[in-house]
């Protein structure tokens, strides 16, 4: 996996709460891949005349394209509060953010976001508008998009999964921007506030 290493050398730095600003330390996608998935046969980095950058490939002519992991979260909403969990796992262990993950090659982002809402804190969500989606491309960061929906709640109870050391409800004035796990949790939850605005504007 490309930023697999890099995400674990960034890991030492970021044990225990500590809440510094991330700051991952990756090798350009792709470097560390050394074996063709397809065939175990050695990957070299190639100019093909078919493509546009340099590719990694095999001798049988597999290419091995290095792609963005998606990532898809839920701020899920309830009486003008959102509902933020506390991670207990790393990286950024300790730090706040609202349910999310890798989406899963047989769901769409919108079963992904449920699916997740549902593990890391036991609520059941209707998955609703786009919040937005965000990119963090490689080598500064580790090659992700992350899409992000708003949800309400329809059902189960608060019940932090094994990946939340604690979930709380947040009204907005509240949101505890100092210890937010990672930029694009920033970035959603600003976008969430604005998007809010707009709807009670709208109102009255
Ligand atoms: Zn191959």
């Amino acid at each position: 996996m490309g930023g697999r290493r890099g995400l674990d050398r960034g890991r030492a730095g970021s044990r225990g709460i500590s809440l510094a600003p991330v700051t991952e330390e990756l090798s350009p996608p792709g470097e560390d891949l050394q074996y063709c998935p397809y065939c175990g046969d050695n990957l070299v980095l190639r100019l093909l005349p078919s493509e546009d950058r340099p590719r990694l490939v095999c001798d049988r002519s597999h290419i091995l394209y290095v792609n963005p992991k998606v990532i898809v979260g839920v701020i899920p909403e309830r009486r003008g509060r959102i509902l933020l969990m506390r991670r207990a796992i790393e990286p950024r262990y300790g730090a706040w953010t609202f349910p999310g993950g890798f989406m899963e090659i047989d769901e769409t982002a919108e079963e992904c976001a449920a699916r997740e809402a549902r593990e890391e804190v036991g609520i059941q969500v209707s998955v609703g508008k786009l919040v937005g989606v965000y990119s963090r491309p490689a080598p500064q960061a580790p090659g992700i998009v992350s899409i992000v929906y708003r949800g309400r709640i329809t059902g189960g109870e608060v019940k932090p999964g094994r990946e939340a050391l604690e979930a709380r409800w947040f009204r907005p004035e509240d949101i505890p921007w100092d210890e937010l796990a990672y930029e694009t949790t920033r970035w959603a939850l600003r976008d969430w506030l604005n998007s809010r605005r707009d709807t009670s504007r709208k109102r009255s």
